[in-house]
């Protein structure tokens, strides 16, 4: 198991369920909209808020957003520890730092020193983009060993400072390199890790990446906290990172739609009907969460000849016909329904059952 470090209220390793994170692209600078799009990313379910702080007058806006919002946030800061500094004095809950380009080891210590006295964590982050250029010669290119050897190089730097409320994170856009660094990684130490896949890309492409790379991870047990990184509005980012933890087992979703691929024998518009099915009953799944309840597997098939068969296991569904769909429980139909109804009958079956 890892250690565990505390970001504001959200714990960070040592079993913990990981933690979702996001990040803002509004200019720090502009805290009304920052503060905007942060709203927006905890309302989508994010529970860290990472922010750019490249020069003065974003860490002076860092110091206002600070003020208004409760929701853990991490500054992220490259070359000036000053910012740095500035960041942890304005309340910023960790920093993200790469030590590699902070500059030399007083510089770091000096960040080191005033996190330590702030009582908040440093995610020390190596990138392949930014490998030491010793590393780079010794190894002849970027590889899982390098990355990690740099990322342990600036460990245990900080961690001879007496610091030890470190977050790692190895990031490369390349997805096997990504996996293949983080299982090197979780062998070496047990600081609690960052995982991600960075630079993952346009959001489909981005998404398919993300869950391949992460859901190894998840898989194997290793990730304490994650971000997907997708070049989109980064709330789709917290909506996928919620898919993956839910896919890897490590969160229950609100509603889970169990959905047949649609084929000859549909005679409806299944896809339409299956994301407005969704879209209804996630509020009704989320409500249900919070009182206790389970979640619910709920069927949107596109015959009635196979489909309650083959959606045996949900907890109830439908069968679509021409113009028309059959309830089914457990299975069994039940009653038959017009088109229209199929989805206000799937929502008061889910708050009722
Ligand atoms: Fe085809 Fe019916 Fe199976 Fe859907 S449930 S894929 S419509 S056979």
């Amino acid at each position: 198991m890892t250690k565990q470090v505390v970001c504001r209220y959200i714990k960070i390793g040592g079993g913990e369920p990981v933690s979702i994170q996001s990040m803002t692209n509004t200019d720090t600078r502009d805290t009304e909209a920052s503060l905007a799009q942060i709203k927006r990313l905890e309302e989508a379910g994010c529970e860290i808020v990472r922010l750019a702080v490249p020069d003065r007058e974003a860490a002076e806006s860092f110091a206002r957003i600070r003020k208004r919002t409760d929701l853990p946030l991490v500054c992220d800061i490259h070359f000036d520890h000053e910012l740095a500094i500035a960041a942890i004095k304005a309340g910023a809950d960790k920093v993200r730092i790469n030590p590699g380009n902070i500059g030399d080891a007083e510089r770091v210590r000096k960040v080191v020193t005033e996190a330590k006295a702030a009582g908040i964590p440093i995610r020390i982050g190596v990138n392949s983009g930014s490998l030491e250029k010793d590393l780079l010669a010794s190894y002849g290119h970027v590889c899982a060993e390098a990355l990690c050897e740099s990322a342990m190089r600036n460990v245990r730097l900080v961690e001879d400072m007496g610091f030890d409320d470190i977050v790692i994170s190895i990031k490369s856009s390349d997805v096997r390199m990504t996996v293949d660094s983080y299982r090197k990684l979780s062998e070496m130490t047990d600081h609690p890790l960052h995982i991600g896949v960075t630079e993952a890309g346009t959001p489909e492409a981005g998404k398919i990446k993300s869950a391949v790379g992460l859901g190894a991870l998840l898989l194997d047990d290793i990730g304490d906290t994650l971000r997907v990184s997708l070049t989109a509005d980064p709330v789709e980012e917290v909506f996928a990172a919620q898919k993956i933890l839910a896919a890897a087992g490590k969160i229950v979703m609100p509603i889970e739609i169990v959905s047949c691929p649609t084929c000859g024998r549909t005679e409806v518009d299944l896809v339409s009907l299956a994301v407005e099915a969704e879209r209804q009953l996630y509020a009704v799944g989320k409500k249900r969460l919070s009182e206790g309840k389970r979640n619910l597997k709920v069927a949107v098939m596109g015959c009635a000849v196979n489909g309650p068969g083959e959606a045996a296991e949900a907890d109830f569904g439908v069968a679509c016909g021409k113009g028309k769909g059959v309830l089914f429980r457990d299975g069994k139909p039940f009653m038959t329904v017009s088109e229209e109804e199929i989805v206000p009958s799937l929502v008061r079956m889910a708050e009722e059952i």
